[in-house]
């Protein structure tokens, strides 16, 4: 049986049987996969540390390529982020960034840059960056990457690119108020030059960069409408997270 060692990001993890643990797991060089730990819940797996959700792990999955479930036969830790579990705020971050991954990704699909994208985004949260920040820069990059991205510099129907813009899920791109003078999530022109800062800038960058309580509200309606419009449904996640900031 062919076998293929990967870094792996574990998203879900089920249990199965009576010591197993089904998992889904986003891969360096697979893709999203299943595998399927045996044994992992007895104490003395040497799988068992490694398994954790939302830990990093080097893997060895065996099993004909594009299956339904590979088994997991050895896997080695990389990271826990255990810092990032101490914060609500960045455990509510990583969340979305998961079901992100879990949702939004196909199957059996090798997407090195999103990997290392959510690679990067957790070392951030773990390393105490503004979670809102590290979160929004993971989200809109995500969006590019995958082409689904709103255009939000300029009015879809005049062209217009200054002020303040109106976003319409409904026409994902964003229009003055000339235009259409109804509805639409408001996105002012601070918040779409944080925007592009975003897309254009180093992750080493984003700590100097400042995302105004003005500007975080704007685009955190801007990626939770985006998301709703490709799910159909608001992000499980969502109300966590919005429950935690509330919170703080
Ligand atoms: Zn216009």
């Amino acid at each position: 049986m062919p076998t293929f060692r990967t870094s792996a990001l574990v998203l879900r993890a089920y249990d199965f049987a009576e010591a197993d643990r089904v998992l889904v797991l986003f891969t360096r060089s697979l893709g999203k996969v299943k595998g399927v730990a045996k044994g992992v819940r007895r104490s003395a797996s040497r799988l068992n540390g490694c398994l954790g959700w939302l830990s990093l792990a080097e893997l060895q999955l065996a099993g004909q390529e594009h299956r339904e479930l590979y088994r997991i036969t050895q896997g080695q830790l990389i990271q826990a982020y255990p810092k990032l579990k101490d914060s609500l705020e960045a455990l509510a971050r990583a969340s979305r960034l998961a079901e992100i991954l879990f949702s939004l990704t196909p199957d059996h699909q090798p997407l090195p840059e999103i990997f290392e994208l959510a690679e990067t985004a957790l070392n951030l949260l773990d390393a105490g960056v503004s979670p809102a920040l590290a979160s929004v820069w993971f989200e809109w990059l995500f969006l590019e990457r995958m082409g689904h991205r709103p255009q939000v510099e300029r009015c879809q129907d005049c062209g217009q690119a200054g002020d303040v813009l109106a976003y319409h899920a409904q026409h994902d791109g964003v229009s003055c108020r000339a235009c259409r003078t109804q509805g639409g999530l408001t996105l002012s022109a601070g918040t779409r030059r944080v925007l592009a800062k975003l897309i254009s800038g180093h992750p080493a960058q984003l700590p100097r960069l400042c995302l105004s309580a003005g500007n975080e509200t704007e685009i955190q309606a801007l990626l939770d409408s985006v998301w709703r419009a490709h799910l159909g449904r608001p992000l499980k996640s969502e109300s966590f997270q919005r429950a935690v900031h509330e919170l703080g």
